[in-house]
């Protein structure tokens, strides 16, 4: 069995929220090369997107392995000593515990994590796509993966034979702390279901999907873990990261990509506040975009039998996602015209994860009920004699 693992964690930007340093992608690769010299990895890639550094790891111990969970964060942690020293905005942001016994899930950073046969003849090939999105929730998913495995207008290798079953989505509860609350709808007959959950991105979030016509192949993976259902306060976005297995008995990496042209609304941005589109970019982009518009990153990858990673292909970083971009940047824009109003930003229940909740609580003490003012009181006040006249 082969295992792939991204994992990945803000712990300093570089005059804000933009992207770590040089240094801290430096002291991270070091550390992931010893651990492929040691045995610990097969192979690994590094980006980062954002300010998120992602490890990409392929190796033998399954999901959740504990060996791998705690180097990563270790790796996180000599980042965190780099971005420290230079005196990074954030350093070390995500990583909420003192130190995680054996899962960094529940601790700060996100994982997403499949296991497979490298040997079944179902695979004769392994590519696969890795997602990391920057400055929004495990739910900016929710769109493009309801689209894609559930509806043909946007795969129709759904109307294949090897797809025709459809596909098993696992949604967690995100606002559930502690243990996953989770639940199991089956595509294509309960995708209305799974609507009603996946509309509200802030809450519900797709953890796994699974093909149905062959059971144990698990094709998707996202990371679903909310900072605040850790910390009990806003402590930075939960910033996801997805693997996509692709092709053959699942859907192909343009079937995939296929609904990130419309550069969907979510919820994140500055402060973690507001709705703003997903603006596919290129991997090892910075955030630099007024009111911190979020960003998706997508690259692909195949892997040999041994559970080497070839070189990786920068799917977003071409040219024909440019005018997504534009559009993106476009309706950032007209929605940005508005403030604060209405949908501009998020929920007040989000929101009360924030510093806003103070600034709302200090009104709250400011209101008083106006006397007088209900049909009850009025119809008092009728029955009342009137005051004698002189
Ligand atoms: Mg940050
Ligand atoms: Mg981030």
């Amino acid at each position: 069995m082969l295992t792939l693992s991204a994992i990945k964690a803000d712990v300093g930007g570089i005059g804000g929220h933009t992207q770590p340093s040089s240094g801290m992608m430096d002291a991270a690769r070091q550390r992931l090369e010893e651990a492929r010299d040691d045995g610990l990895l097969i192979d690994f890639d590094l980006t980062h997107t954002g300010d998120d550094l992602c490890l990409l790891m392929t190796h033998r111990h399954g999901s959740g392995a504990a060996q791998v969970h705690d180097f990563a964060w270790s790796v996180f942690e000599d980042a965190t000593s780099i971005a420290q020293g230079e005196g990074l905005y954030g350093a070390g942001q995500d990583l909420l515990a003192d130190a995680p016994s054996g899962n960094v899930r529940g601790a700060g950073p996100g994982a997403a994590e499949i296991t497979f046969d490298e040997t079944d003849p179902d695979r004769t090939a392994e590519p696969f796509l890795v997602f990391t999105a920057d400055k929004c929730g495990p739910g900016a998913f929710n769109f493009p993966f309801w689209t894609v495995f559930t509806s043909p207008l946007y795969c129709a290798g759904l109307m294949l034979p090897k797809m025709r079953k459809g596909f098993k989505f696992v949604v967690v509860d995100m606002e559930h702390a502690g243990a996953d609350r989770v639940i199991e709808l089956n595509a294509p007959e309960e995708h209305v279901e799974l609507a009603v959950l996946l509309r509200d991105e802030n809450r519900f979030g797709v953890k796994e999907i699974w093909s149905r016509n062959f059971p144990g192949q698990q094709v998707a993976s996202t990371s679903t873990d909310r900072l605040h259902t850790i910390a009990g306060e806003y402590k930075g976005k939960d910033d996801p990261v997805a693997i996509v297995r692709s092709q053959n008995i699942f859907p192909a990496p343009e079937e995939l990509v296929s609904p990130f042209t419309t550069a969907h609304y979510v919820a994140g941005d500055a402060r973690g506040s507001h709705h703003m589109p997903l603006m596919p970019v290129s991997i090892n982009s910075a955030v630099a975009g007024p009111y911190c518009l979020p960003i998706v990153a997508c690259v692909a990858y195949s892997l040999n039998e041994e559970g080497k990673l070839s070189e990786r292909v920068d799917i977003f970083g071409n040219q024909v996602w440019d005018n997504t971009r534009r559009k993106a940047q476009e309706k950032a824009e007209e929605i940005r015209k508005q403030g604060f109003v209405g949908p501009a930003m998020l929920p007040v229940q989000e929101l009360e994860y924030s510093a806003f909740r103070t600034s709302l609580a200090e009104l709250e003490d400011r209101f008083r009920v106006v006397k007088g003012s209900t049909e009850a009181e009025r119809a008092q006040k009728e029955k009342e004699p009137a005051p004698a006249s002189d």
